[in-house]
């Protein structure tokens, strides 16, 4: 084993180790100790064999058996894992550099190269490729640019990438962990997922294939799936840490100092062809931390391309504050209505194109000027939606003299007086006013709630969900059954926990953490241990989950109403006032039926 760090681990039982310096009691799945690093009377401090770590629910600590020792003795890594290499009977070796999991990431990342390489020669050198080849030339991407993206092109019903793997000794578990194979229930065989789909491998900024990326063709069988599929989250591919074509644009947007950011792998290409080369794809609408902290690596200097229509205005709104606080700068290419996308627009008229990036918008122009297009300023209903929309914006620009500025132009656009407008940011600033209350048609209200909801109702009631249902004994089959309700889930770090989960064909807690992008372990872990530790009969959690579950959808019901009244209210005038008011009667009678139930 060429990781000594696993391998000590593999060896030894954190229950044993830390037994070593404190009396643990077993409690069910787990053991309890009174915490060696905070004074207690009652034994907060818990360790799990399932999971290999402990952590102390009073102070906080937390980790594996190499932060126990180092911080029980005040000790650095090197000198822990010595200690444990002593305990464990391995002599240390100098090369050892390489974990275990690194290595088995590599293995995937090596499949993944295969497999980039098959479907790449099928769709520039096979008969089964032409089709999709002719689709691609036609769409104005040349030879040389499918191959700077190592685009291909995945066949239907054809056995020969699988074969080939396995003839290379891939083990058919280690291609079912890089995501792009499935396993039949009949035989084992196994199945390529992306079968019929043009292929863009998803190279990370260090020009590693993580995954893959199949797009629907006109003539792909399946016309009713998904126009994208993408690589499910594996140990190597974390879909809120990809972004596409930084690999290749990398060196560019340094020479530049800006990135354009468009949302598809053709909006990214397209322009990258035409010598736009400072150029990413999000695979998405909405910016994470953590593509942002990638970019700003190279930039700080954002130029967004997401979307003509009103979602894209709203991701691009999401992305601000986010941006924000990691001192980026924010700017808009706009394209006007008569281009979808950037690929479109680039097909349509490269020079018009390119001019739009001489013309571009600062982030705050933007927002007033689409929520002024949006909701009109001839209505007090619209002025007040334009407000709430763009103000706590505003309100929280540093700068006093550009603040004011924007208020300013706001203040002209409403036809009000700066004064006003003032008053109603400082509530903001202040944080009287967290969450902007506009109508249902802005999901902007929804992803600033989640910012400021960490210790909501909402977040504690949705944690109760996951730890009851992690509680059980099979959550897997758990959540099978309870599937309709549990995606009821709002918050994204639970939502992202329970879609791995549903990946998996069997729950190990392990195995399963394992699975998780890194800032989902710390929360899974705590729920987990939170679970096992919650010492009540099966019959009782039983009842405990479904009780929460119809909490949840009560609360999901009730928010609908709340939305639903607020349009009413906003749209008196308007005709569609009667569907609006069917809607809220079926909502209610949900409700009660819901409520009744309970009693
Ligand atoms: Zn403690």
């Amino acid at each position: 084993m060429d990781n000594q760090v696993e391998e000590i681990k593999h060896k030894l039982d954190i229950v044993n180790v830390i037994s070593k310096y404190l009396p643990l009691k077993k409690r069910g799945r787990h053991f309890l100790a009174n915490c060696p690093f905070h004074g207690e009377k009652t034994p907060s401090f818990m360790v799990s064999p399932e999971l290999q770590i402990f952590k102390c629910f009073g102070c906080g600590k937390a980790g594996d058996i190499y932060t126990f020792i180092q911080e029980y003795e005040k000790i650095d890594f090197r000198e822990a894992l010595e200690e444990m290499a002593k305990l464990a009977g391995v002599t240390l070796t100098q090369s050892a550099q390489l974990s275990q999991s690194e290595s088995h990431k590599k293995k995937l990342i090596e499949i993944n190269n295969e497999v980039a390489k098959f479907y790449h020669y099928v769709l520039t050198s096979h008969p089964l490729g032409k089709q999709a080849l002719d689709y691609v030339l036609n769409r104005g991407i040349s030879m040389e640019t499918i191959k700077l993206f190592k685009i291909g092109y995945s066949p239907s019903r054809n056995d020969s990438l699988v074969h080939q793997l396995q003839k290379k000794a891939f083990a058919p578990k280690d291609l079912i962990s890089t995501g792009t194979f499935g396993q039949s229930n009949y035989g084992n065989r196994l199945y390529d997922r992306f079968q019929g789909r043009l292929i863009f491998p998803l190279f990370d900024y260090r020009d590693r294939i993580l995954g893959f990326s199949g797009r629907i063709l006109p003539f792909t069988e399946n016309q009713n799936s998904a126009k994208y599929i993408n690589s499910p989250e594996t140990e190597i591919y974390h879909k809120g840490f990809m972004v596409y074509g930084l690999n290749l644009a990398k060196e560019f947007i340094k020479k530049e100092d800006s990135v354009l950011v468009v949302e598809g792998e053709f909006d990214m290409i397209s322009p990258y062809q035409l010598g736009v080369k400072n150029i990413v794809a999000l695979k998405g609408t909405a910016f994470t931390q953590e593509q942002l902290q990638l970019l700003s690596r190279y930039t700080q200097n954002l130029v967004l391309a997401l979307d003509s229509d009103f979602a894209g205005n709203n991701a691009a709104k999401k992305s601000i504050e986010l941006a924000e606080n990691l001192g980026m700068e924010i700017k808009v290419l706009t394209l006007g209505k008569d281009f979808k996308d950037p690929d479109e627009a680039v097909k349509d008229d490269p020079d018009y194109f390119k001019d739009r990036l001489n013309h571009l918008v600062p982030i705050w122009d933007y927002l007033i000027q689409s929520s002024v297009a949006n909701y009109g300023t001839d209505t007090i209903a619209g002025k007040k939606n334009i407000m709430s929309m763009v103000l706590p914006f505003l309100a929280k620009i540093e700068n006093a003299v550009i603040r004011s500025d924007y208020l300013r132009e706001l203040a002209a656009q409403l036809g009000t007086t700066e004064d006003a407008l003032k008053q109603e940011a400082a509530r903001y600033q202040s944080g009287a006013v967290p969450t902007p209350q506009i109508d249902q048609t802005s999901r902007l209200s929804e992803s600033l709630k989640q910012w400021s909801q960490s210790n909501s109702a909402t977040q504690k009631l949705e944690e109760s969900v996951l730890t009851l249902l992690f509680g059980t004994r099979d959550p897997l089959a758990v959540f099978s059954k309870l599937k309709d309700q549990l995606n009821q889930i709002t918050l994204p770090m639970y939502q992202s926990i329970l879609e791995v989960l549903s990946s998996q064909s069997e729950f190990d807690p392990k195995t399963f953490a394992d699975l998780l992008p890194p800032e989902l372990q710390t929360i899974f872990q705590n729920i987990y241990l939170n679970a096992i530790s919650l010492d009540i009969t099966s019959e009782r959690r039983a009842q405990e989950l479904h009780k929460k579950l119809i909490q949840m959808e009560e609360s999901h019901l009730k928010s609908q109403l709340k939305e639903l009244s607020q349009k009413i209210a906003q749209n008196e005038e308007n005709q569609s006032i009667d569907s609006l008011e069917k809607e809220y009667n079926l909502v209610l009678q949900k409700l009660s039926k819901l409520q009744h139930l309970q009693k």
